[in-house]
């Protein structure tokens, strides 16, 4: 699966022509399960002025919380039960961030 985001993100630095070597990646911890954005950078930057930029990502940890009992938790993969009251249904509340971090 392509992730649009990143393509996007690729679009823009081109469009900058930057001159950069290394760019800073926020990403949520969820959104890292489902994308291989390592392997995904190298595929849509290979023969680019962008090939020989160094990517530099920063993991944003996931956080969840129980709409029953309020516990806030850290989800396991893929995971949303509530460890505490066993209910299905949390409310997101970080993991799924997608930016570009300034210097
Ligand atoms: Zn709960």
């Amino acid at each position: 699966m392509k992730n649009s985001r990143l393509a996007l993100l690729v679009q823009q630095l081109l469009a900058q022509s930057s001159s950069r070597e290394t760019i800073k990646l926020a990403v949520g911890e969820l959104l890292l399960h489902e994308m291989k954005i390592e392997q995904e950078w190298k595929e849509l930057t290979t023969s680019t002025p962008l090939e020989n930029m160094k990517l530099n990502i920063r993991v944003i940890p996931a956080q969840q919380q129980c709409m029953w009992c309020f516990l806030v938790y850290h989800p396991g993969e893929k995971e949303t039960i509530c460890p505490q009251c066993r209910s299905v249904g949390a409310k997101i509340l970080s993991g799924e961030e997608f930016y570009l971090e300034a210097d």
